[in-house]
């Protein structure tokens, strides 16, 4: 095919083909619909390889973005998708959901005269034509070493961690609370952002390179720590931020007050969305109110929408510069109709007189000064409340790790209840590993994988010494 010469940053970026906005709130099919090869290959033309790589320095774990650029653009997709797996573990996952706007996107030397070039949906591009043409072969593993590793939850985070340790040899076993794998990315991010598809690979994957996955074993419970780590040589504890944040304020107990949690997971894993055919009601009501403006927040909203409600409604107590969710999202969820009420928080539910909610009694804030993550502060403005219909709220405000674990053991927490881990995720139990949202309080996909790389290293030198210094 034609393709324009390298480099042309002066081309349009390209912000890849998406669902028709309308259309899409009636299906929970993927909404970004990628680029096709001559969109790649443009897209591509537009990269100056770059000999400092400022893109790849700003990535988490440093993907070689201009060397699979520069592959792509030369139809090498097969060189291409080696080189992205040289650093990462699951491209078409990253390619999807990363931010890439914080990290590699952000670095790029086009962004502020010409627009970052699309990095991400490029990497989607390589990762998902290697994958539906069958240009993946599996890793090799090393010879079986004889040496066991539990990894604890089947998130990005262990995923990554029994990857890396089953190519090592190691024989590796994956316990998960849940009936089905991925953590988040299956529970939590809807399949119009993540096809199902896409995590089944990855998981297959694992299983065919012998990486061992038993479900509902809900550790701390089924079995403690103590137990799992002497049946097992090394453990990585990966079970992630998955307890909810109360809105904190009267009425939390009425019919049609969610958890983001409970309400993507009804919609996502217990298919909930498929009802009847899927035994799983999710209430939604005619008028949703979403607090929240993370990715929590913008996935609740967006299933919410499709459930096909009169108005949903997000309450955002900064403004939409403030928020944290992807910016890529955000614009997905205005264009959907979403509504957003910014610098505006819930202060009370009230209901009727058969307990379901009525209306939420919200006050307007303003931004004073820094907090401590640096955002400014929002304080409410006196006399401003005013009221909001709603049959159904869902509180999207943040999530902490589930303590049973914590709660079941001797092992060291912070005050967050978040795991205490040195540089390398140990934990301070020996021979105990820990990495990802359990760790971190609620962080990125990616964060996730780059800790449990880290780990699986930690536990291969820590089991490698163990065993030289028994012979
Ligand atoms: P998780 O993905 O939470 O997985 C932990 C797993 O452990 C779960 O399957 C859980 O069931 C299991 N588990 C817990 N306790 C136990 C136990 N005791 N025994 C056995 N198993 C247990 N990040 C991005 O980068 N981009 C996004 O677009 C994005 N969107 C998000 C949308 C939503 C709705 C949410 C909630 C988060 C989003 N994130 C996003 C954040 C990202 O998903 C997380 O940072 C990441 O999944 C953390 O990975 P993890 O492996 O640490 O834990
Ligand atoms: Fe290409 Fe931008 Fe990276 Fe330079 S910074 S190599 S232009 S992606």
């Amino acid at each position: 095919m034609n393709k324009p010469k390298r480099p042309s940053p002066n081309l349009k970026r390209n912000e890849g083909r998406h669902q028709d906005p309308v259309e899409r709130t009636k299906n929970f099919e993927e909404v970004a619909l990628g680029f096709n090869m001559e969109e790649a290959l443009t897209e591509a033309a537009r990269c100056l390889n770059c000999k400092n790589k400022p893109c790849e320095l700003a990535c988490p774990v440093n993907v070689k973005i201009p060397e699979f650029i520069t592959s792509l653009y030369q139809e090498d997709i097969q060189s291409s998708v080696l080189k992205i797996y040289e650093t990462s573990l699951f491209p078409a996952i990253c390619g999807r959901v990363c931010p890439q706007e914080e990290y590699c996107e952000a670095a790029c030397v086009l962004k502020d005269k010409f627009g970052s070039v699309s990095i991400g949906r490029l990497e989607r591009f390589v990762a998902d034509y290697a994958r539906k043409n069958n240009m993946l072969k599996l890793p090799e593993c090393d010879k079986d070493n004889g040496l066991k590793v539990a990894c604890v939850g089947s998130g990005p985070a262990s995923l990554a961690v029994a990857a890396e340790l089953r190519k090592k040899g190691y024989d590796v076993t994956v316990f998960e609370a849940l009936h089905e794998y991925g953590g988040v990315l299956r529970y939590g991010i809807p399949t119009f952002r993540l096809p199902r598809e896409v995590i089944d690979f990855e998981v297959e994957n694992l299983k065919k390179m012998g990486v061992k996955f038993i479900k509902n074993v809900l550790i701390g419970k089924s079995i403690s720590l103590d137990e799992i780590r002497k049946d097992f040589d090394a453990v990585f504890i990966g079970s992630g931020a998955g307890l909810p944040s109360p809105l904190g304020v009267n009425g939390e107990d009425l019919i049609g007050v969610y958890s983001s949690n409970e309400f993507l997971t009804r919609i996502n894993l217990m298919k909930g969305y498929k009802f009847p055919e899927y035994d799983t009601p999710v209430y939604v009501g005619k008028k949703v109110v979403v607090v929240g403006g993370g990715n929590t927040a913008m996935d609740s909203a967006r299933c919410a929408k499709r459930l096909n409600p009169e108005s949903v409604t997000v309450l955002y107590r900064r403004t939409k510069a403030e928020m944290p969710a992807r910016a890529e999202e955000i614009e997905n969820a205005i264009e959907e109709g979403i509504k957003f009420e910014f610098l505006t928080a819930p202060v009370e539910l009230e209901g009727d007189e058969k307990g379901r909610l009525k209306r939420v009694k919200c006050i307007r804030m303003e931004l004073g000064e820094p907090d401590s993550s640096g955002r400014r502060k929002p304080v409410p403005i006196k006399g401003s409340e005013f009221y909001i219909e709603a049959d159904v709220i869902i509180a999207a405000i943040g999530q902490s790790p589930n303590p049973l674990i914590q709660q079941t053991s001797k092992i060291e927490t912070n005050k967050w209840n978040c795991l205490v881990v040195n540089e390398k995720g140990q934990t301070s139990i020996e021979g105990v590993f820990a990495g990802g949202d359990v760790v971190r309080g609620g962080a990125t996909v990616l964060l996730a994988m780059k800790d449990g790389k880290t780990a699986a290293n930690a536990i291969d030198e820590y089991l490698k010494s163990k065993t030289s210094n028994k012979n």
